[in-house]
């Protein structure tokens, strides 16, 4: 029997919703299930719920140090954007491939699925590895369990390369991120009475107009890098919620902001700018009104950086795979600062597909890109039979 392409895993994997917040198990046991044909034996670490797990697979000498091909198997939701077929279908309309995940990232993983095969006709010197993770898309959180479990292990492999979608560019950098909540707890009352009152949604206001402010500061006076496409760190809100009705003054505002950062600068620093904002100058004019008011904070995602040397060992030779002696660097988060500081490992990025098409309606990979891949994972397994 032929094996499959890297098209026809493709359109197996989008057909899997592995949203965030569902499983991802039914897609983890179609992948064991296809290794386990070819004698590859592949091994689940779990999340806490045994709801979700990453899935660990080593082809080659287990006993040398190698390489890893890291990716995520879970997706954003499609829900509330528009769609010109099913998200769940894998469609092509001239050259490009239509789904949820196409681009992000399942491309990359149906590209390695499909070149295992000829991964294990070879007789590889180093091993590869396959670590396709889970919950990546809500902080890069699912693959923190699968290093922990690789932690405690002899040979750590050497290097990483994470398939994130950077049009088959090899990226050495992106900034770090951290993802915080606001609660706003004020107090209401009618709205003709409002002095009486501690008007939460205008004191989110004033928050997210310091957040523009420290984002303008950083923007002309902090780190810059022109190797970035966004050279400057940034500050921006992408949520918000408060408020019932015009007549009464709102007791409750929530919000959700995010700092991408530049190497170099101190994300937590940043979060604990606000914070102390809030302490030290809102909290107190809130609390000469009511003495419960208050504004409490939660950083649900910490994203770590990434700084790999452009001239490095790894980056040479990715560069060579991907047949491009060029480099970036980026600002989108992915796994790879975890590999970084977590094992030490030495990790880049490079994948099929263009960012800008992840996370939107009608999100899409071109075949070449697919092709481009292929090519990429075969001049990789020509390294890995040759390597000394
Ligand atoms: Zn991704």
């Amino acid at each position: 029997m032929p094996s499959p392409s890297s098209l026809e895993i493709l359109r197996r994997l989008v057909g899997f919703d592995t949203t965030s917040r569902g499983s991802n198990l039914a897609l983890i046991e179609f992948v064991e299930g296809y290794l386990g044909n070819l004698g590859v034996v592949s091994e689940r670490v779990y999340d806490a719920t045994g709801e979700k797990a990453n899935l660990w697979a080593t082809i080659g000498p287990a006993d040398v140090p190698g390489i890893i091909l890291s990716g995520h198997t879970d997706v954003v939701p499609v829900d509330g954007q528009e769609w010109q077929s099913d998200p769940f279908d894998l469609t092509e309309r001239d050259g490009r491939l239509y789904g949820r995940g196409a681009c992000d990232m399942k491309g990359f993983l149906a590209c390695v699925l499909a070149a295992v095969p000829s991964a294990l006709s070879r007789d590889l010197a180093r091993p590869i590895h396959l670590a396709f993770s889970y919950d990546e898309e809500v902080g890069c959180i699912g693959v923190m369990r699968l290093l922990d479990a690789l932690k405690a292990r002899p040979n750590r492999p050497r290097y990483c390369i994470v398939g994130e979608p950077t049009s088959m560019e090899v990226v050495v950098g992106h900034k770090a991120k951290r993802s915080v909540r606001a609660t706003v707890t004020g107090r209401a009352c009618h709205s003709s009475l409002a002095p009486q009152g501690v008007n939460a949604v205008e004191y989110a206001a004033l928050l997210i107009a310091k957040l523009r402010s420290i984002g303008a500061r950083l923007a002309s006076q902090g780190k810059r890098d022109e190797t970035y496409d966004v050279p400057v760190t940034t500050a921006h809100t992408g949520k918000i919620a408060g408020g019932t009705a015009l007549n009464i003054v709102p007791d409750r505002c929530r919000f959700e902001f995010e700092f991408r950062v530049m190497p170099g600068e101190d994300p937590d620093a940043l979060v604990e700018e606000i914070i102390s904002y809030a302490r030290d100058t809102l909290e107190p004019e809130m609390r000469t009104i009511a003495p419960e008011t208050g504004i409490a904070f939660e950083v649900f995602a910490a994203v770590p950086g990434i700084e790999t040397a452009p001239d490095g060992e790894l980056t040479h030779l990715v560069q060579r795979f991907a047949g491009s002696n060029g480099y970036a660097k980026v600002a989108y988060g992915t796994e790879a600062g975890r590999f970084k500081e977590m094992l030490g490992i030495e990790t880049v990025i490079c994948g099929p597909g263009r960012i800008a098409e992840a996370h939107r309606p009608d999100e899409y990979i071109e075949v070449a890109q697919l092709k481009r891949c292929d090519a990429f994972l075969a001049s990789l397994i020509d390294w890995a039979a040759l390597a000394r």
